[in-house]
Parts: C-alpha cells; sequence; structure tokens
C-alpha cells in the first residue's frame, strides 16, 4: 500500500523531488472551504477581533463564551466524523478553522486549540465505540470543554517521566488517580480531562479520561490562574487529583499505552499550532502597513522609507511561506488519510497513522510559523515605534501571546530535534533511503564538477535547482555526522539542531517555490510577479542560513582534507548562477502592501 501511491511519504521530501502539480496550495481550496473561511472569518470579525483588548483583561469568562458562540456554528466539531456529532470534514478543512479562527487572540485560539486538538483528538484517535459514543459529541457540540493533563512540576519536555499514579481499586472497577498537573489549558472550565498518570511501576504511562464536574469534585482540585505574560485570557492552572476515581472503562487504549497517545496528539497539535500563527502574521502585516501608510515623520509616511519596506517585505514573506508549507503538508495529511481508508483502515487507524507519518513535517512547521509569529509582532512592534511599546495597540499583546507558540506543544529545542531525530530513525528502518542518496553526494563531491551552463529561463528554475543542491547539503553534513557519530549523533544536539535548520529551511522553501510555480503554470506569471519575488527571497535567506549552519556542523564534526572537501561542497551546492537583487525584491514586495494597505497574498 505505501508504495502504490504517489503522495510523498513523511520526510521524503528531502531525498525526492516533488512536481508543483502534485502541491495543494491555498489556492487549490473548494468552494465548500471558501465558504468555511468566510464564516470562520466572519465570527473572528464580529466576536473576538473588536473585543482584543477584553481579551487582555483576564476575562475567563469571556473566552469561555466565545467559546460557546464557536460551539453554536458547530466549529468544535469540524474535524469529528458525522457519527459523534461533528461535520466530519477534511484535514485541511480543520487546519483552515484553525488559521483563522486563530488570528485575533492567542487566549482564543489557545482555548479553542486545546479543546479541539488535545482536548479531543486523543478520544477520537484512540477511544473505543463506547467511549467516542459517550463523551465525543459533548465535546463536538460544545456542551463540555475538554483539556489535556500531562505537564507535571518535575515532568515537561520529559512527559513520561510524570508520578501522577493510577491504583486499581480492591473491586477493580476503577482506577484512583493521585497526581498533580500543571499548566493546564482550559483547567478552569472544562468537564473532562485527559489524564495521563502511572500504573504501579510501568515503563510507559496510561491515558484516561476523566470527567470533571464542579459539583461533584472527585477528588479534583484546581489551583490558582497562573498570572501569565501573555494568552491571559486563557485559562492556565494546576489540576491536583487525590484518589480521583475513574472507571476502569474510561482507559484510553491499553494500559502503557499514553505516551504513544500523548505524543500523537501533539503531532496533530503541533501542525495546528503552525497553522493557528497564520491569520495573526496575516493580521499583524495588515496593521503593520496600515500605520506604516498613517505615520507620517520628516513630513512622508513611514511606509516610504527602506527601513519599513525591508520589515513589511520579510513580513508578508514568512506569512507566505508559513502558509505554503502547512497547506502542503496538510494535504498530504489529508491524502494519505483518504488512502488508507480506501485500503481498508477505519478511519480512527487511517488519521493516526496518516498524521503519524508526516510528524517530521509537523514538527518542522510548528518551530518555523512559531518563530515568524515571534518576529513578525515584534517587527511589528518596531514599525509602530513607542506606540507599539503601548498596550493600547494591538501589537504588544500580539507580542506577548506569540511567546508561548515556541514552548508548548513540544518546544522549539525539542520538535528541532525530533525532526532530524525521526528522519534518521526512519533511514535506519529503512523507511526512507538516506545512505543511497548520501553516497551518491560523497560521489559527486570527488568528481569533477559540469561545467555546462543550465538554462534557467523556465520560472523558477534556478530556484528550484539550488532546492535540489541545497538538500545535497543536508545530506552531506548529516550523512558525515552519522559516519562519525553513529547512534551517538543524539548526543551531539548543537549539531543536530543545525541540520534541523537546514531541513526547516529546505521544507520552508521548497513548499514555497511549488506554490509559486503551480500558480505562475496555471495563472499566468505575470499574475504572481510578488509571488515569485517573495519565493525568491525567501530562498536568498534560506541559502545564506544554510551556509552558516552546515559549516557550523562541517568544522565541528570534520577536519583537514574531508572539512575542505566538504566546505568546497557546500560551496558549489549553494551557488546561486545569477544573485537575486534582495533589495529591490524587497520593494517591490512592500511597494504592493502599502499600495494595497493590506497583506494581500
Ligand atoms: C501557557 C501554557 C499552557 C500550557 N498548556 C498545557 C496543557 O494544556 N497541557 C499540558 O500537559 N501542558 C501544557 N503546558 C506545558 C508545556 O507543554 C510545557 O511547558 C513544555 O512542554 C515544556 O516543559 P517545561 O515547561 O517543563 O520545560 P522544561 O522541559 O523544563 O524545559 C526547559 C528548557 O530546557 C529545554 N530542554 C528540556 N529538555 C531538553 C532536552 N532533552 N534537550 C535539550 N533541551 C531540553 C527546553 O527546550 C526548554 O528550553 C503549557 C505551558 C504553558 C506555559
Amino acid at each position: 500500500m505505501e508504495e502504490q501511491e504517489n503522495i510523498l511519504r513523511g520526510g521524503h521530501f528531502i531525498i525526492k523531488e516533488t512536481n508543483c502539480e502534485d502541491t495543494f496550495t491555498p489556492e487549490d481550496f473548494s468552494e465548500e472551504q471558501l465558504m468555511m473561511r468566510d464564516s470562520v472569518l466572519e465570527f473572528a470579525e464580529k466576536e473576538l477581533w473588536p473585543n482584543k483588548a477584553r481579551f487582555e483583561t483576564k476575562d475567563y469568562a469571556f473566552t469561555v463564551e466565545c467559546m460557546h458562540k464557536a460551539a453554536a456554528l458547530g466549529l468544535h466539531g469540524i474535524s469529528v466524523p458525522e457519527a459523534y456529532g461533528g461535520l466530519g470534514m477534511g484535514f485541511i478543512s480543520t487546519i483552515l478553522v484553525c488559521d483563522y479562527i486563530s488570528g485575533t487572540s492567542g487566549s482564543f485560539s489557545s482555548a479553542f486549540g486545546a479543546h479541539t486538538g488535545i482536548g479531543t483528538t486523543p478520544i477520537t484517535l484512540y477511544g473505543t465505540e463506547a467511549q467516542k459514543k459517550k463523551y465525543v459529541p459533548k465535546l463536538a457540540s460544545g456542551e463540555w470543554f475538554g483539556s489535556y493533563c500531562l505537564t507535571e512540576p518535575g515532568a515537561g519536555s520529559d512527559a513520561n517521566s510524570g508520578k501522577t499514579k493510577a491504583v486499581l481499586s480492591g473491586d477493580g472497577k476503577h482506577y484512583l488517580i493521585s497526581g498533580q498537573k500543571m499548566w493546564i489549558t482550559n483547567a478552569g472550565f472544562c468537564s473532562l480531562m485527559i489524564v495521563f498518570a502511572r500504573i504501579k511501576d510501568d515503563k510507559n504511562i496510561t491515558g484516561f479520561i476523566v470527567e470533571h464536574d464542579k459539583e461533584n469534585p472527585n477528588g479534583i482540585t484546581l489551583g490558582e490562574e497562573e498570572h501569565k505574560l501573555g494568552i491571559h485570557s486563557s485559562s492556565t492552572r494546576q489540576v491536583f487529583f487525590s484518589e480521583t476515581k475513574v472507571p476502569v472503562e474510561n482507559m484510553l487504549a491499553k494500559r502503557g499505552e499514553g505516551f504513544k497517545i500523548a505524543m500523537n496528539a501533539l503531532n496533530i497539535g503541533r501542525i495546528k499550532l503552525a497553522a493557528a500563527c497564520l491569520d495573526a502574521q496575516r493580521r499583524i502585516t495588515t496593521e503593520s502597513i496600515k500605520y506604516a501608510n498613517e505615520r507620517i515623520q520628516f513630513k512622508t509616511p513611514i511606509a516610504n522609507f527602506g527601513a519599513i519596506k525591508y520589515k513589511l517585505a520579510e513580513m508578508a514573506t514568512a506569512t507566505y511561506v508559513d502558509e505554503s508549507a502547512t497547506y502542503r503538508a496538510g494535504k498530504n495529511i489529508e491524502d494519505r488519510i483518504a488512502m488508507r481508508e480506501a485500503a481498508g483502515n477505519t478511519h480512527q487507524e487511517a488519521e493516526l497513522k496518516g498524521v503519524e507519518e508526516y510528524a517530521i513535517e509537523c514538527s518542522i512547521l510548528k518551530v518555523r510559523a512559531s518563530e515568524d509569529l515571534q518576529n513578525c509582532s515584534d517587527q511589528g512592534i518596531q514599525i509602530f515605534g513607542g506606540m507599539g511599546f503601548s498596550a493600547d495597540t494591538p501589537m504588544e499583546s500580539a507580542w506577548r501571546d506569540a511567546r508561548i507558540t515556541r514552548i508548548y506543544e513540544g518546544t522549539n529545542e525539542i520538535n528541532r530535534m525530533l525532526a532530524v531525530g525521526m528522519l534518521v530513525k526512519k533511514a535506519m528502518k529503512g523507511h526512507a533511503d538516506l545512505l543511497g542518496p548520501s553516497m551518491a553526494v560523497a560521489d559527486e563531491l570527488t568528481g569533477i564538477p559540469s561545467f555546462e551552463t543550465p538554462d534557467y529561463s523556465a520560472v523558477l528554475s534556478e530556484e528550484k535547482a539550488m532546492i535540489a543542491k541545497l538538500k545535497k547539503v543536508f545530506l552531506m553534513v548529516v550523512g558525515g555526522a552519522i559516519q562519525k557519530f553513529g547512534p551517538n549523533l543524539e548526543q551531539h544536539q548543537q549539531l543536530l539542531l543545525a541540520t534541523s535548520d537546514i531541513l526547516i529551511e529546505i521544507y520552508m522553501a521548497e513548499s514555497t517555490i511549488l506554490r509559486t510555480e503551480k500558480n505562475a503554470k496555471r495563472f499566468g506569471e505575470d499574475t504572481q510577479e510578488i509571488q515569485i519575488a517573495m519565493a525568491q527571497l525567501n530562498l536568498y535567506g534560506a541559502v545564506d542560513k544554510i551556509i552558516s549552519k552546515a559549516k557550523e556542523g562541517i568544522v565541528s564534526f570534520a577536519e583537514g582534507d574531508e572539512q575542505r572537501m566538504l566546505l568546497m561542497g557546500l560551496k558549489r551546492f549553494t551557488k546561486y548562477t545569477s544573485q537575486p537583487n534582495v533589495i529591490a525584491l524587497r520593494i517591490r514586495i512592500a511597494d504592493t502592501l502599502t499600495t494595497e494597505n493590506k497583506y494581500c497574498f
């Protein structure tokens, strides 16, 4: 089943070429998806955006009110199968809703994301039929809200080390859960908790569905709301369990499978979090453009200054890049789910395997989109100058709200290391042939380079050739590192981080180029002039970063002749035939933005 389909497998982008025609882009949204987008945007514009300031006042009740309003539109059940009260829409629709509902306030998007994601998916993915029938309709309708209790004071990134215990009662009918969880989103108003606890001295934790009824606390008490840097109206509390009685039939999957559940729920959470960073970037960019057009200094709108054009062009480009990659991966996941269903898997099995397959891409997207959002809001503050530092403008809260996205759903350090670590593991298991292409690159390094002048007349052809070469850089560095350190590579974290940055840049740049090439071919090159400029500008930055990270890796693990050869290879594989004029590109992008007075791609 794996090989017969023409769907790029997870992680294989680094060893294979993708045709632009096989890449999904936001320009491919169906009528139904566009309608869904418009209704989510209408909700955000009407209910959330005008109340942005209210979300800064620790108004937790207001967040709950908005969650109920989203429920009335069916938005909590987008991805839930119809059999369990949801709309049963595909993965693209799921991330589309996540995208457009999340741009206005980190408080609301955290509440929405925790409920519809990690608060619900463990049951849809791992629940028994009885569990799904009992709980999922309540969650999909918003009658109940969900939370996810994994983190503990002593167990954060090391999530499987939690001390919360689950002890079987004497009559064998219940587990008694005791322990302390912390940083639990939605704790203050949820009716259901996905709780991870250890049975006896099991190596791995176990997942449970725990009902939370304030009238009948059942040993559950909550800490006070945490005082946080951002997402001020997202409820975040500690949760204490003292012999909380949970029926044995509320165990999720099998004993000891909790860690697997936790990680897979996070995989989906990561691509959704990337999506949740998109509309925030669009809005911050739009607000910055409007301000730059209005703010006069030295008798001219600041939008006319090169320094501001630089920022606007970079902000819009990063947004376009993140959009391109998120929807590309989203469609791969959707297609893989469909393929598995067609081959006889249940929807549940298909979804689980479909998302697991693209765990590398999910980590890549989470890291890059969260960092782009942070940069975007930081530049937004800078464009607003002193006003950006004021809580009276939307930039200040956007910047604070953005910060958490680099921490939750696995910190960006952990996700960077996971991305490369999972790829290396895939290679070791024979699921991705890194070795063959790495050896081919090694041979190429010792061979004579071609002196032919390539024909780069087709749109983005030089850029595509550059992507192919950058993949060689990755294979060269990772191949060399594996050769040097073997299975101990995972102990060389700084090297992993550097290689991960190379991997991330390649995926993001390739996705952007493929989207733009596809659109240029079908809509005409002239319609994509600025998108082409953004793809080129992003690639230029990617090449620069890759040169720096690859060099850092090479000089750290190779010496003498080997080092010289690898550095020469790096030079060869990062050489442009014609360098883009990046300043001119930024000016063209910024001028379009300021003319349109909004993010317009
Ligand atoms: C507002 C908010 C909401 C949250 N919501 C939830 C929720 O709903 N449910 C839930 O279960 N959790 C939730 N969390 C917890 C969140 O997932 C954790 O904070 C996160 O996983 C990091 O764990 P930690 O805070 O213990 O940091 P630590 O794990 O202590 O990490 C501290 C630093 O060390 C680094 N580090 C840790 N281990 C390694 C390693 N092996 N190698 C290299 N570097 C490492 C980290 O990257 C980080 O920079 C939330 C947190 C916050 C702040």
